[in-house]
């Protein structure tokens, strides 16, 4: 059988990719390892009639334009409003940031009117920051060691969006590409805990701290989504994650791509520099013109390839990029819903995000855990419901609630994380009840999902959950490799369309449309 096209993996971004190319009447093939679509972007019934986004869990980066393009809404995509951010605090007081910019405003002036101020301007800013970068995510970033017209058009035009920014957004612009996250929002804020918890998405899959230069950026990462035209909101898919997956793939269908699940590429097929199509791991082989994977770089190119086929530079980016993956999972089937001691009751709060994120101290010290190979005794935690905005995922009267925990590094000093799993999951159940203390009372299963468990059953290398860290020396010209961050790998035909590619990680589907664009510009496919 030969095909214009075979995608590896049916994560999201591989989803995408093979949509955007079946529609230009390529024929189109998507490879998937697992038994299920979506990677990452997945929702699987873990305990019988618990229904969770096993990994990722809640949305707001991905493209506006791929909505639109491919109909998602029409696949079954559908998008809940997140409601804000609550901060229990160990005072006994809380922060509780609401979709309701006026509410948010004299919530934060109950801890200090100065930051109340700072608030307008700030988001202002980010939203301004947010715009400078928007065009960015769509675009296959320029080589800058190239004298290639095109190369320098590319260029040309970040050239003149930079000059075309006020003063101070151009200040504000260097400052979040080289500042910590808590450097940053020093400049505006002085409460404790709200630095602290809007630092933490300055932290997420990375291996850095609330203190560690870099952090700022992906603080940025986190606030360029919007739902409905709205910057910077967040929200749940209905069905969780993995509805997303399945409208791309439904999406993908109509156009006219076949999916295979539980098939999984063994090799890339290559011969005088050029792609021919793929083995599979029972001896099949596939053909085709163009290879599309969706994979890391450390898979695709030391797994999938015999790496002497490649250029030795080449091969040594590869071996230089980081996935240091410093996240885990926590996943709980619950009989009721937790009372927060701040805040007691089954009001609003809960409907949001509820992030364990007291102070700044308490975030840097989490860090300090993992840097010395421990997953943190005392963790970030981020926690959602969405049984309580999607009652549809949960049995009657029960719930599921998701807790994103930092730190838990993969390379741990002592023991293993099989052996670490319980104790991992212990703590962050300790840590809620400290908050919350029903907590013990209501869980009735556990799902701990370890950095290991995400390279070994998601394929994730070192567990990093956006395919390698989202720091400043791998991202934009330098994702995965400088030099090829055009999509394009050193083989003919092998292109690559996952979260190591620009704009990285995240449900954003960007890098899957960026490819596929590429592809057919160029004509390749
Ligand atoms: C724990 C966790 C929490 C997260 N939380 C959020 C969040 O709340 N919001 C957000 O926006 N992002 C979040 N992310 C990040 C986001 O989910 C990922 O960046 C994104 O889903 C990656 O999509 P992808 O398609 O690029 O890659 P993947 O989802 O990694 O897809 C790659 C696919 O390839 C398959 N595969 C691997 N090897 C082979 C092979 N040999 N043959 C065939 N198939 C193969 C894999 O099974 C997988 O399905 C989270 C990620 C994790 C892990």
């Amino acid at each position: 059988m030969r095909y214009d096209a075979i995608v590896i993996g049916g994560g999201h971004n591989g989803l995408v990719h093979a949509a955007y190319l079946a529609r230009a009447g390529r024929k189109v093939l998507v490879l998937e390892r697992r038994h299920v679509l979506g990677g990452a972007a997945v929702t699987e019934e873990v305990f019988p009639g618990f229904r969770f986004s096993v990994c990722s869990y809640v949305v707001s980066l991905l493209r506006p334009e791929i909505i639109r393009e491919l109909d998602l809404p029409r696949h079954g995509l559908e998008i809940l409003p997140l409601d804000g951010t609550f901060t229990p605090m160990p005072s006994g007081d809380y922060l509780w940031r609401m979709n309701d910019h006026a509410r948010t405003r004299r919530e934060i002036a109950r801890h200090s009117r100065v930051d109340a101020e700072a608030y307008d301007e700030y988001s202002l800013a980010m939203v301004e920051m947010a715009r400078f970068v928007k065009p960015i995510l769509d675009m296959t970033p320029p080589d800058p060691w190239s004298l290639n017209p095109r190369e320098l058009g590319r260029l040309a035009f970040l050239g003149r969006r930079f000059r075309g920014l006020a003063p101070e957004d151009r200040y504000n612009q260097v400052q979040l590409m080289t500042m910590s996250a808590v450097d940053f929002l020093d400049q505006w804020f002085e409460t404790d805990v709200l630095k602290a918890t809007m630092s933490a998405s300055g932290i997420i899959g990375t291996f850095l701290g609330v203190r560690s230069p870099g952090t700022a950026y992906v603080l940025l990462h986190h606030y360029m989504g919007e739902i409905d035209g709205a910057f910077r909101s967040w929200g749940l898919a209905r069905g969780g994650t993995g509805a997303i997956s399945e409208a791309i793939a439904g999406a993908a269908r109509e156009a006219g791509v076949e999916i295979r699940a539980n098939v999984a590429v063994a090799k890339i097929k290559v011969s005088e520099n050029r792609v021919r199509g793929v083995v599979l791991d029972n001896g099949d082989e596939l053909d085709a013109g163009l290879v599309a994977s969706s994979l890391d770089p450390r898979l695709t190119f030391t797994r999938l390839i015999d790496d002497t086929q490649l250029p030795d530079e080449f091969v040594a980016g590869v071996k230089r990029y980081k996935f240091r993956g410093s996240s885990g999972k926590v996943n709980f089937a619950l009989d009721g819903l937790p009372n927060f001691s701040c805040l007691p009751g089954e009001g609003h709060h809960l409907r949001g995000a509820i992030s364990i994120s007291p102070g700044i101290d308490y975030m840097e010290r989490a860090y300090d855990d993992a840097k010395y190979g421990r997953f943190s005794r005392k963790p970030y935690i981020d926690i959602v419901i969405p049984s309580l905005t999607d009652p549809s995922i949960a049995p009657p009267g029960k719930h599921v609630m998701s807790c994103f925990v930092q730190y838990a590094p993969y390379h741990l000093a002592e023991g293993n994380w099989d052996d670490q799993r319980e104790a991992f999951g212990d703590t962050v159940v300790n840590t809620i009840a400290e908050y919350a203390p029903n907590f013990k009372s209501i869980v009735r299963h556990r799902q701990v999902v370890t950095p290991l468990d995400l390279e070994r059953e998601w394929g994730l290398s070192e567990g990093n959950i956006f395919q390698g860290e989202l720091s400043l020396e791998q991202l934009f010209f330098l994702r995965p490799v400088a030099g090829w961050a055009n999509y394009k790998t050193p083989i003919d035909g092998l292109v690559m369309c996952g979260s190591a590619t620009h704009p990285g990680g995240g449900i954003m589907g960007a890098p899957g449309r960026n490819a596929a664009l590429a592809v057919l510009k160029g004509g390749k496919a």
